[in-house]
């Protein structure tokens, strides 16, 4: 393998796939956006998704690359290659590392998306230098990835396990998509705080994050209170996960980050309010820096060689 080639990463999601061509310093060199039609094979899928990378190969003039990286919201079976219980069901359980390794001829590495989110981050934004570096990714879903001493952690299935699920409100009546009560995922995904905009505002066609955001911002106490519930939850959720990961920096990505300071301010003062002091005082709370694009970049970087910079000794 060559470092200095530039890697292909695809970041699957339920409604498209995106995919880009990234330099080893982490520039997108090009990028495209496959729709994720699940009425056709994996093999289709994932032909079609080779297909808009050669395209732009050419446009690039781009002739190898050092690997293919796959981002995928599901469980990983790494000694199979493959996913389950992703949202995008075509791909469920097909040998999507052998597949495409076999179609490219490239090294072919998979990895969940939220993680893929963390080890972005990690190389290329707000955790550079950190040991222990957590992302909680707050899309649709809750997702987080963990990064050990430059090494990406799972505890089951691939993962974190279902750790967006983590239950917060048990008295509560709210359910996820996955049928559990009162998990985080019912209270402050993206899909929570859209349903109670909505509600608030006479179930109006405008249930957009941005909308609740901006009105928040603007003084509405209602939408702000939203926001406030919501940071209290993750605030929660958060003092748990630092208390069985005692990260030293924690970023917090996805469309509901978007919120900026009047979510991460109310979520500090959860965690002072409520964590030990020893893990509170280790840890910083942060944005996340790479947007939408986190996704496609970590899953280029799992092509590259580990950089000096995160091989950061405890
Ligand atoms: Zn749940």
């Amino acid at each position: 393998m060559k470092p200095d080639l530039p890697a292909l990463g695809i970041d699957v999601g339920g409604g498209s796939a995106k995919i880009g061509i990234v330099s080893p310093a982490g520039d997108v060199l090009g990028q495209d956006t496959v729709a994720s039609d699940s009425a056709v094979f994996a093999s289709v899928l994932l032909d079609r998704y080779l297909e808009a990378a050669r395209h732009m190969q050419t446009l690039l003039g781009i002739k190898q690359l050092c690997g293919i990286g796959i981002g995928l919201p599901g469980h990983i079976d790494f000694a199979k290659g493959a996913t389950r219980l992703g949202n995008v069901p075509a791909l469920d359980e097909f040998p999507i590392v052998e597949y495409v390794s076999a179609k490219s001829g490239n090294k072919v590495y998979i990895e969940n998306d939220a993680t893929l989110a963390a080890v972005a981050e990690h190389r290329y934004g707000v955790g550079q230098g950190s040991n222990r570096f957590l992302t909680v990714a707050l899309g649709t879903g809750i997702g987080v990835g963990f990064i050990e001493n430059g090494k990406p952690v799972h505890t089951a299935n691939g993962t974190m396990g279902d750790i967006g699920h983590v239950i917060v409100d048990p008295t509560g009546k709210r359910t996820c998509r996955q049928g559990c009560h009162g998990c985080l995922e019912s209270v402050a995904s993206a899909l929570a705080l859209e349903d109670r905009y909505q509600a608030l505002r006479g179930n109006s066609d405008d249930k957009r994050l941005s909308s609740l955001f901006e009105s928040a911002r603007a003084g509405d106490l209602e939408c702000g209170q939203i926001i406030q519930e919501a940071a209290l939850f993750i605030g929660a959720a958060l003092v748990t996960w630092m208390h069985i990961f005692a990260p030293d920096r924690i970023a917090f990505a996805g469309g509901v980050s978007a919120a900026g300071e009047d979510l991460l301010s109310p979520i500090r003062k959860t965690v002072t309010r409520l964590a030990m002091a020893d893990y509170a005082s280790r840890a910083t709370i942060l944005r996340a820096k790479l947007g939408s694009q986190a996704g496609l970049v970590g899953a280029a970087a799992l092509c590259f060689p580990i950089q000096h910079n995160e091989r950061v000794q405890p």
